[in-house]
């Protein structure tokens, strides 16, 4: 049996979601496949998002999506210093992702598109001006294939392993995420503790050249935690892919990189994406010109593109300071005006944020005080 759509959407997360909803009330014919036979399920994403970035570039969470709210945030260097930063009016929330893929994905079938569960999309042979995949039993025939299966496609040298406990534990402090900083027990990222109701949170660890389960149950040594979930999901931290459209795929969200390097937050980026291939791939179809694709690029890089190398930028030195390095840099944060003035500004776009307030005179001061060159010329570099 073959079916024909105007465009097969492999993945049924938030990018693949979001693309249908948006292509279907586009009018759009679209059939979404998803390999697990419930949406959402099983939850890996932590949910970590600012509701200023859902309303401008998604879906708001509905009724019950959201399971707490982010009052403050606390980094902790590796000796224990500490920066706090005032986030009530950031926004930031936290999300029950497999709640909020369910309601992306009733917002896709009532804009008219089909999802089905349970079916993985399996190779695809472009011919003239079309695409067919297998999708299980059946193979499907479709304008276009719209990759949207996570870190499956994303490019591979931005992939690092990463483990995720749910926990319940009285050391948990309520509204507050905190971020624990140490180059040797998380090269290149960190810890994390992420609140989702009393005394509940989403903790997690990642780092290169680390076991990230042997990584967490040491963070978690020494507080008394009773452990809900275990998750082990790979984040993505790569920066965006190359090109977002080859042929008659075309690549949104982590499959194209669409992810926040520093922190791996990828749930705003990627409904970006997803929304705007959208609307480039509608036109392209209507107008039956498939060079307006390139559009889509083009559009997204216009939004996050100067952001996502700063982010790059800062990761790139990040990842080359030594814990004594790290308290350096805390120091001079907390010198500066700095947790004022990060708790003005957007959430989702940190980086630049945070080169703009440091400046150069702050910029000059923490690349003082590291050894590395290389992290001094990323600092200073215009
Ligand atoms: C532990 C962890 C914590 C995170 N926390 C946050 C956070 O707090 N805030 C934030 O903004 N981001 C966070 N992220 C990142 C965020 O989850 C992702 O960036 C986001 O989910 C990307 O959405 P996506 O739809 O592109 O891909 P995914 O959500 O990865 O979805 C891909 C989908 O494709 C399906 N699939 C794969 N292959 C096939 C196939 N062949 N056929 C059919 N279906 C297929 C998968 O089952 C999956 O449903 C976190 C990620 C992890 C791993």
């Amino acid at each position: 049996m073959s079916r024909t759509y105007d465009v097969f959407v492999a993945g049924g997360s938030i990018a693949g979601l979001t693309f249908a909803s948006e292509a279907a009330k586009l009018g759009l014919n679209v059939l979404v496949a998803e390999e697990h036979p419930e949406v959402g399920e099983p939850e890996k994403c932590d949910g970590l998002v600012s509701l200023r970035g859902l309303r401008k570039y998604g879906y708001p969470p509905g009724a019950g999506v959201i399971q707490d709210r982010v009052d403050s945030a606390v980094l902790h260097s590796p000796s224990g210093k500490t920066f706090t930063v005032d986030a009530e009016g950031l926004e930031v929330v936290v999300l029950d992702r497999s709640a909020y893929d369910k309601q992306v994905s009733a917002a896709a079938e009532a804009a008219g598109a089909s999802v089905m569960t349970g079916r993985r999309a399996g190779e695809a042979t472009e011919t003239g001006d079309s695409v067919t995949v297998n999708a299980g039993d059946e193979e499907v025939k479709a304008k276009f294939l719209v990759d949207a299966t996570g870190p499956a496609s994303s490019p591979k040298h931005g992939i690092l392993p990463a483990a995720k406990y749910e926990v319940e534990g009285d050391w948990i402090r309520e509204h507050v995420v905190e971020v624990f900083l140490d180059a040797g027990k998380y090269p290149g990222f960190f810890a994390w503790v992420i609140p989702f109701g009393e005394h509940k949170a989403k903790v997690g660890a990642a780092g290169r050249g680390v076991s990230p389960f042997k990584a967490l149950d040491g963070f978690l040594e020494g507080r008394s935690t009773t452990v809900l979930r275990r998750v082990a999901a790979p984040i993505y931290i790569g920066g965006p892919a190359q090109s977002f459209v080859r042929g008659r795929r075309i690549y949104v969200g982590e499959s194209a990189g669409q992810v926040k390097p520093t922190t791996a937050g990828g749930i705003l980026t990627s409904l970006a994406g997803a929304a705007t291939a959208a609307r480039w791939v509608s036109s392209s179809i209507h107008e039956g010109r498939p060079s307006l694709l390139a559009g889509y690029q083009k559009e997204w890089e216009g939004e996050f593109v100067k952001e996502m190398k700063a982010m790059l930028r800062l990761r790139g030195a990040f990842e080359k300071l030594s814990n004594q390095d790290l308290d350096g840099v805390f120091s001079v944060l907390a010198a500066s005006k700095m947790t004022q003035k990060l708790s003005q500004t957007d959430f989702d776009f940190h980086a630049t944020a945070l080169l703009g307030a440091l400046g150069m005179p702050g910029l000059l001061k923490i690349a003082g005080l590291v050894a590395s060159a290389e992290v001094r010329s990323l600092l200073l570099e215009r």
